[in-house]
Formats: C-alpha cells, structure tokens, sequence
C-alpha cells in the first residue's frame, strides 16, 4: 500500500547547518498491516510518519501509495489524501478551544452529506468507544492532557480512514484509557485498516506485523 524508497529529508537550519530527519529510508506498509515505529529520541519517527502522511516533502526519494508518488503531488492532491484516506493522530492535539469535545470530532464530517443529528451520532459512539461520553460537552480546556488526546484519536477516526498514523496514542493516559485505545486499534486492524504507530509500548507493540527501528535518521535492520 505505501512504498517508502530511499527517503531523505534534510532540515536547514540556516545557511551553514543543517541537520538530517531521515537518512536514505526504504520501507513497505502492505495493506491491512499494523507498523511500529520506534527508536530513541530525534531518531526521525515523527518524520517519516509526517511524510508518509503527506504532512510534509522529503529532500530525496519518493513514497508511493498504491503506486502514486504523494511526494510530487499537488498540494490539492495531497490534501484529498489527507482528507479521504489517511487520520493523524499527532501529540499536540490541535483541538479547536471554542467548540465542544463532540463538535470537534464531528467537525470534519460537516462537509459530508451527514445532517447534524447523524453527525452527532458518529461523534457519540466514538467517545463512548475511547470512554468519553461523560466529556462529550466539556470544552478541550476543561480536560485533561490525557482526555484530549483520546479526543484527538476519535476526531482522526470519524471518516473511518483506510491507514492510521499515531504517534504515541497509549503515552500520557492511564491503564484504563490505553487499553480502550489499544482495543479500538485492535478493532479497526481487524477490519482491515492499515495502522502505523509510533510507540514504545509494548502492549501496542504487540499486534505489530513490523517493527520498524529508527536509528539517527536510519533503519536499523
Ligand atoms: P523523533 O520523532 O524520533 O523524536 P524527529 O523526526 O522529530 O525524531 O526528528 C529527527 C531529527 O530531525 C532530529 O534531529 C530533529 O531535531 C530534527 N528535526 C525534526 N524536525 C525538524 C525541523 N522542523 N527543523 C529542524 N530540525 C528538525
């Protein structure tokens, strides 16, 4: 499903340093699959997550999905694979402050044919999936660090994207609320959803297919 080959990614930093996110990467998430991503700190996860997800461009190679290079895309085509196929869930939640947590989950449905009442619907039995639905009313800044995120899965999950990106889903909450989260990767990998995750938890870990292990911007075999 998404072919990762001889990925770079070189950040300037100004005219005469520069630093290297990715490193000459090749990898292969075959449809259906469950990917971890894993390494230490600033070993370039987050970066291949956010190319892969057409967050942003590599310096050098290309990534196929189902054989169509989203690095040299339009940042139209880019944004309709973002919107129809792909949920983020990065660390910093962007959650909108003014709205309620289920109008925030059910806010990228408003541009689909779903009336409010439907809307409502799918964003309720979402929280109530990652055991939120006392908070559906809460604004983000009436819940905790933890709650947000759970929030900000549900959000990336509404439009039941074909491949999830996570990074770090379990890290912050307790044992109660990550195994709600791992349950409902578990759920959505069964029905046949590609996941890629970024996690140091092993409990998540442990569906993996892959494990891929990042090392100073490299694969380690
Ligand atoms: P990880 O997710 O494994 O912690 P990252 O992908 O965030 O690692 O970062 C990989 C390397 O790229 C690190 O050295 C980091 O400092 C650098 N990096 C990441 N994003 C940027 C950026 N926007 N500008 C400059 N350097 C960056």
């Amino acid at each position: 499903m998404i072919e990762v080959q001889n990925v770079s990614k070189r950040y300037q930093l100004d005219s005469n340093n520069h630093v290297w996110g990715l490193r000459d990467v090749s990898c292969h998430i075959a449809e259906g699959s469950w990917t971890s991503v894993v390494g230490p700190s600033g070993s370039g996860k987050s970066t291949l997550l956010a190319l892969m997800a057409a967050l942003d461009r590599p310096s050098s190679g290309q990534i196929l999905v189902e054989g169509k290079d989203i690095c040299t895309a339009s940042d139209v085509r880019q944004a309709i694979y973002r919107k129809n196929r792909i949920g983020i869930v990065f660390q910093e939640y962007q959650l909108w402050d003014s709205i309620s947590a289920w109008e925030n989950i059910s806010l990228p449905l408003v541009v689909t044919s779903m009336n409010l009442k439907q809307r409502k619907q799918k964003a309720m039995s979402l929280l109530e999936k990652v055991g939120l639905t006392e908070r559906a009313n809460h604004l983000p800044r009436q819940l905790s660090g933890g709650e947000r995120q759970r929030v900000s899965l549900a959000r990336a999950l509404v439009h039941d994207p074909e491949i999830l990106f996570a990074d770090e889903p379990t890290s912050n909450i307790d044992k109660e609320a990550a195994d709600k989260v791992t349950g409902l990767f578990v759920e959505m990998n069964k029905r046949g959803n590609t996941i890629v995750v970024i996690s140091h938890d092993p409990e998540l870990s442990s569906f993996a297919d892959q494990i891929l292990t990042l090392d100073k911007g490299q694969l380690v075999r």
